[in-house]
């Protein structure tokens, strides 16, 4: 059976969506069709003023607006109202504000913070589904959330910050991400695109004298357009820059893995197969090798392989990480050093040149105490959304995600009843 039913009583809805004069509830329908519950809310204001510069101004017509609100007992719940329009000399024709909902939405601000808190657990498409809403309307209220956390940061002194670039799957296709790592949760401060000396450029332009004077140390790879772009703004940088572990490993395990392409090449040329489907074996931490590969990484480790040889150089560079002092390391670095060049592998060679060049910012670490570790935990939760999204062909929405998910804002609207 289809029917409209008008509900008697008011006062329940009054309530519930806590109005409070000049708006009180004028009618609720119960549309059974439709299974949706509308309720018209009337203004019954006598005095207007403009909502710009709240000068006296005169009512000049209404205009009929829609509003989703949270459901009740799963009945879709439309607000409508006649949305007073006042004239005022000086901002011409404006619609006055209403409490339950911002600007231009078409949500009210409790249905917002609803979505919100959904989309912070689940993808937009399952956030849409549940909520009854298009994707287009879900991603909308995540932007604008967005937006509204983004106005709301006020600036502060970042004593730690963390750089680093993030592939969006494509090759060539990066972003520049700065993070903060400090307080209960990392937060991503800036996203750029690319990761040129302009990329991070637009970052430290975007701060304060006062916020670039309060920055003590920041952990990033060895990548010359960075190191570039911070020794510009930074003052002075070379005593606060730190060549993170984590990108000086990975520099390493690539060199090994050179090392090992360009020996498998040439023992298979003879006939030989021993390092067939051995990459991942040399790219274990050694106390991370997973049980099942362990008898067969001993075995190629023992044979005079070139390989192993590069793996061997690239664990003992982790010591360096164990030592107590500045003079300690750089005393072990120097061994590790010699070692590595007499070792005549081009790739760790070139990898141990680099360091030595960068060796007075390596050792920084030893004072700050800080790596690219601290944003780990972003790191993490950036990849879950790249494989949630099945990567992103769309950059903007990737920034959006990244914002919403990992910088810390204030996204939830207003309530102001
Ligand atoms: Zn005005």
């Amino acid at each position: 059976m289809i029917y409209n039913w008008r509900m008697k009583d008011t006062q329940l809805y009054q309530q519930i969506l806590g109005l409070a004069k000049p708006w009180r509830v004028d009618s609720v329908t119960l549309k059974s069709a439709e299974r949706t519950i509308e309720v018209e809310a009337q203004c019954d204001e006598q005095v207007w003023v403009c909502p710009e510069c709240g000068q006296r101004a005169h009512l000049h017509g209404r205009e009929r607006r829609r509003w989703r609100h949270l459901d009740s007992c799963q009945f879709k719940t439309i607000l409508v109202a006649d949305v007073p329009r006042v004239k005022c000399p000086e901002h011409g024709t404006v619609t006055v504000r209403v409490p339950w909902a911002e600007k231009h939405s078409r949500f009210t601000s409790l249905f917002e913070r609803l979505a919100i808190d959904v989309m912070l657990e689940c993808s937009i498409s399952a956030a849409a589904d549940l909520l009854r809403i298009s994707w287009d309307e879900a991603y909308g209220i995540k932007q604008r959330a967005v937006q509204r956390g983004l106005s709301r940061k006020e600036p502060r002194i970042m004593k730690r910050l963390c750089i680093d670039e993030k592939s969006f799957g494509r090759r060539h296709d990066y972003a520049t991400l700065v993070v903060n790592p400090e307080g209960e949760q990392s937060t991503v401060e800036f996203i750029g695109d690319g990761r040129q000396t302009a990329t991070l450029d637009a970052f430290w332009q975007s701060l304060s004298e006062e916020q670039l004077k309060g920055i003590e140390a920041v952990s990033m790879d060895m990548w010359e357009p960075y190191l570039i772009s911070t020794r510009k703004y930074v003052p002075d940088p070379d005593a606060k820059i730190v060549h993170d572990t984590f990108h000086l490993i990975r520099h390493l395990n690539e060199a090994v893995d050179q090392v090992r392409r360009l020996e498998h090449k040439a023992l298979r040329a003879k006939g030989d197969e021993r390092l067939v489907g051995s990459r991942q074996l040399w790219l274990y931490a050694m106390e991370n090798m997973p049980d099942r590969w362990q008898d067969r990484f001993d075995d190629l480790r023992e044979q005079k392989l070139k390989t192993s040889k590069a793996w061997a150089i690239k664990e003992f560079f982790r010591d360096l990480y164990g030592c107590r002092s500045i003079d300690e390391a750089r005393q072990f670095f120097r061994g590790w050093y010699d070692w590595a060049i007499r070792c005549a592998l081009a790739p760790i060679v070139r990898v141990a040149k680099m360091f030595k060049r960068h060796l007075e910012r390596i050792l920084t670490v030893f004072v700050h105490r800080l790596t690219n570790a601290a944003s780990e935990g972003i790191n993490n939760k950036l990849q879950s959304l790249i494989q949630k999204a099945y990567g992103y062909r769309n950059r903007e929405r990737f920034k959006t995600d990244i914002f919403f998910h990992c910088g810390g804002l204030n996204l939830y609207p207003n309530l102001s009843q």
